[in-house]
């Protein structure tokens, strides 16, 4: 057992009890609920708990992997807020360490980290999802900078967040599609934005598309060189799939919430194989990313992680809906807000088939198959 791992999970544990709300926070889907999380953000970084892996000077611990996948443990054990942030912190953040200026990571990070800005991902559009190089969204020079033109849809929380990151057709005449996209930054209330909350299946409005007319980005806003925003996106996408995402330490939480429903429901055998599943997926999820991401990030065994975790994330949660009743589907509960969006989880961050894809092709060395 690693001393220093244990020592600051003591104190986040520590931390975390004397802070964790002892109410749920209301859904994050809600302006109410966006606006009590932003408020947890703060917070949590008052006490330097919001990037425990980032750096010092701009708000983290600077800690190691097995820190942060500790943390991540006691934090949903604490029954800690989800976090709001989670777009910047997780998809964003690493791409500005690894391809932005230390201007931009000066500039952007703190604010990030205590929630001030919270940021959206544009990146899909109508015709443009697991195909995504085929987006159309333009990016047209401009003095000093960049005007935005097009659509971008399915963006998660952009309903309430102040900034997005995305990827923009710089190049139309560009030899292959991919070639001439630049990766750029802009405000959610710039002239020229209109966003739109599309319907969820909850009702909950969050959830948004973006129309973009003559958005102006300065210079300062485009991360890496323009016509490199193929590569500088691909960078992030393990990111999103991986760890960032979904730790280890949030299943290992819903897996302890589900065996208590199920000792609360009444040990119903009928169900027990089931409540054993979710706990032993659990389990080796987390043997799994420990082994695999010991040495820091992952590249294609983050979509064996993804196809994982967003299959068990359904099945723990059908689990916790059949013990709750016939009509658990439909309350306003925590069970019922995670099926739903756990619902959504083959097809956000790259849908599964696409992952299966890439698993075959870069880890199983199989042919080419349906692309
Ligand atoms: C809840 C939710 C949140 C999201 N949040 C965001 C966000 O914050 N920001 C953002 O930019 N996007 C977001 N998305 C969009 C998401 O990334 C896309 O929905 C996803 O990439 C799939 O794209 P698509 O919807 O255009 O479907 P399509 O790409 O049209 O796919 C339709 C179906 O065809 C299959 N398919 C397509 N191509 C192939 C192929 N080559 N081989 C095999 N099967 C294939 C797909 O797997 C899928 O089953 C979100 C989506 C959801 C549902």
């Amino acid at each position: 057992m690693d001393e220093s791992v244990e020592a600051f999970r003591s104190q986040a544990r520590a931390w975390l009890a004397a802070h964790v709300p002892s109410e749920p926070l209301p859904s994050l889907e809600t302006a109410e609920g966006f606006a009590a999380h932003r408020a947890w953000e703060a917070e949590l970084h008052e006490g330097r708990w919001s990037v425990v892996n980032w750096p010092e000077r701009y708000g983290g611990r600077g800690v190691d992997l097995p820190h942060w996948l500790a943390f991540e443990e006691e934090y949903w054990a604490a029954g800690a807020p989800g976090r709001v942030s989670q777009n910047g912190v997780s998809l964003l953040a690493p791409t500005l360490f690894d391809h932005g200026t230390e201007e931009q990571r000066a500039r952007l990070l703190p604010s990030m980290a205590g929630g001030r800005t919270v940021w959206a991902q544009a990146w899909s559009e109508p015709e443009a999802g697991s195909d995504l190089a085929s987006l159309r969204s333009r990016a047209v020079r401009t003095d000093g900078g960049w005007l935005l033109h097009g659509q971008k849809a399915w963006s998660s929380r952009a309903a309430f967040a102040d900034r997005a990151f995305g990827v923009f057709r710089s190049d139309p005449a560009a030899d292959r599609p991919h070639r001439g996209l630049t990766y750029l930054m802009f405000g959610l209330r710039e002239p020229g934005v209109t966003v739109r909350p599309v319907a969820r299946l909850d009702g909950k409005p969050a959830f948004a598309e973006l129309f973009l007319d003559g958005v102006f980005v300065p210079d300062e806003d485009v991360i890496g060189a323009p016509g490199d925003g193929w590569r500088i996106a691909m960078s992030a996408t393990g990111n999103e799939r991986g760890l960032m995402l979904r730790s280890p330490g949030r299943f290992l939480a819903s897996a302890g919430r589900l065996v208590r429903l199920w000792r609360e429901a009444g040990c119903d055998p009928a169900v027990r194989d089931r409540v054993a599943d979710a706990v032993v997926g659990a389990r080796a999820y987390q043997l799994f990313t420990e082994l695999a991401a010991g040495g820091g990030a992952m590249g294609a065994e983050s979509s064996l992680t993804k196809v994982f975790w967003s299959e068990y994330d359904i099945a723990l949660h059908e689990t916790a809906l059949e013990l709750l009743g016939a009509v658990a589907e439909f309350a306003d509960t925590d069970w019922a807000e995670g099926y739903t969006f756990a619902l959504a989880g083959p097809v956000y961050a790259g849908t599964n088939e696409i992952q299966r894809d890439i698993i075959a092709e870069r880890l199983l060395g199989l042919p080419k198959g349906r692309r």
